[in-house]
């Protein structure tokens, strides 16, 4: 199939005035398009001079972004120019195309920005899936390199920075991940969840106003040593979890003062118009039959021989739980 340059110079390479068409082929599903740079010459990146001289050509097979489905190739021919001073170390010079794809690279520019986009949202394996379903198929590791070739996104220092630790392997390595509390972004990730980098980065990073952290120690020191003005407070996440743990031991604590009446006892109760049952005592009485269940499995499989690994793999819990009701 063969169509007319014009069309394809104006739909499909909209925006991408650096190239001219000059054959468009389709054939087993791939749509192939000749074009050839369109610029008068180009400036040495060394001398800064400019040449026309052409000193030889060159063919860049380019992949883009699926066309109605379709693959879509573009072959691209690439001049070589003469950079002719004596003075300049550079004797040839390859056209560039700022529009349509950066130098070296096997994909346009566009096509890029899906793969970058794609990368962002759902990493390499994951990633890798839709990409071939959608026909411009990438790999993992061309997925993850183009994730790390991006800059680092730039940040201002937050007034109200969020200071907490995540694990990178659970039990084993942890670090410290910055968050703008007001905005909710992600503003830096620290190597540790000691308090030395914590201090280090607020001391490059002045500004922070307050500073909102787990209620760990070293986030404590660390702050107090980096920004000593700043008003520490506790998140918000950690205050319900402090609540919450202090309310499940008091209660199981009092759980004995809360059994249900006996039938014989609730009569009395019931003429004295105390309301209705106390629902409040079944959840805990409910917990507490769930851990000893626990509790009783996991040494029942103890006694059969197994390792307290093997056990955490067949119950689907994890090793700490096991290791907990385990001692
Ligand atoms: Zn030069």
């Amino acid at each position: 199939m063969q169509t007319d340059a014009p069309f394809w110079d104006s739909l499909v390479f909209a925006g991408i005035d650096d190239v001219d068409v000059e054959a468009v082929t389709a054939a087993l599903g791939t749509v192939e398009v000749a074009a050839r740079g369109r610029a008068a010459g180009s400036a040495c990146p060394d001398c800064g001079r400019f040449s026309d001289r052409v000193h030889d050509r060159y063919l860049r097979r380019l992949k883009d972004l699926p066309l109605a489905e379709q693959g879509f190739v573009i072959r691209l021919t690439v001049r070589r120019f003469i950079c002719g001073p004596v003075d300049c170390p550079r004797r040839t010079i390859a056209e560039p195309f700022s529009q349509l794809a950066a130098p070296h690279v096997r994909f346009t520019t566009r096509l890029n920005h899906a793969l970058e986009r794609v990368g962002l949202a759902l990493a390499g394996r994951a990633g890798a899936r839709p990409t071939a379903q959608l026909g411009f198929g990438a790999g993992r590791m061309t997925l993850l390199r183009r994730v790390m070739a991006l800059p680092d996104p730039r940040f201002s220092t937050p007034r109200v920075l969020g200071v907490d630790d995540f694990a990178i392997r659970r039990g084993q390595t942890y670090s410290t991940v910055l968050t703008s509390v007001e905005d909710h972004r992600v503003v830096d990730v620290l190597p540790t969840r000691e308090a030395g980098p914590l201090t280090a980065w607020l001391i490059r990073h002045p500004g922070v106003e307050i500073s909102c952290r787990d209620r760990a120690s070293a986030y404590t020191d660390g702050a107090r040593r980096g920004a000593p003005d700043a008003l520490q407070v506790a998140d918000r996440f950690h205050l319900w979890l402090g609540l919450r743990r202090a309310v499940e031991t008091c209660v199981a604590a009092h759980r004995d003062c809360l059994r249900n009446p006996s039938p014989s006892s609730m009569l009395p109760e019931a003429t004295l118009g105390s309301g209705p049952p106390q629902d409040d005592t079944e959840p805990v009485g409910r917990r507490a039959d769930r851990k000893k269940a626990a509790h009783a499995l996991v040494h029942e499989l103890l006694a059969q021989g197994h390792s307290r690994r093997a056990i955490a793999r067949h119950l689907g819990w994890g090793l700490n739980t096991v290791l907990r009701w385990a001692d």
